[in-house]
């Protein structure tokens, strides 16, 4: 009849940033871009800095983790945080600081 206060659900949720990377083999071909429904992708052509830019990046507040950008790309240089290979781990602090500096 009456319920235990002992079988309280655990669900506590986990914080876990789960953005895309970009890595550096990336081409600034920006078909990225249009594919991102967040508009989480820079810098774009029309924007400053990007002649500069040696590649693009992914603001992790704005990625939604929808994939959408990675079958377009040509050159393969976008991963899901957890499957970046090991030598390209430095582009996920890189990806967040592009967009901590700015
Ligand atoms: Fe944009 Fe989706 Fe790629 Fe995140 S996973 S950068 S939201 S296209």
């Amino acid at each position: 009849m009456s319920r235990g206060e002992g079988d309280s659900p655990n669900l506590i949720p986990e914080i876990v940033i789960m953005a895309y990377v970009i890595t550096d083999t990336c081409t600034k071909d920006e078909l990225c871009v249009e594919a991102c429904p967040t508009d989480c992708i820079h810098p774009k052509k029309d924007e400053e800095g990007f002649e500069a830019a040696t590649q693009l990046w992914v603001d992790p507040e704005g990625c939604i983790d929808c994939g959408a950008c990675v079958p377009v790309c040509p050159t393969n240089s976008i991963f899901i945080v957890d499957e970046v290979p090991e030598d390209k781990k430095e582009f996920i602090e890189k990806n967040a600081a592009y967009y901590a500096k700015a």
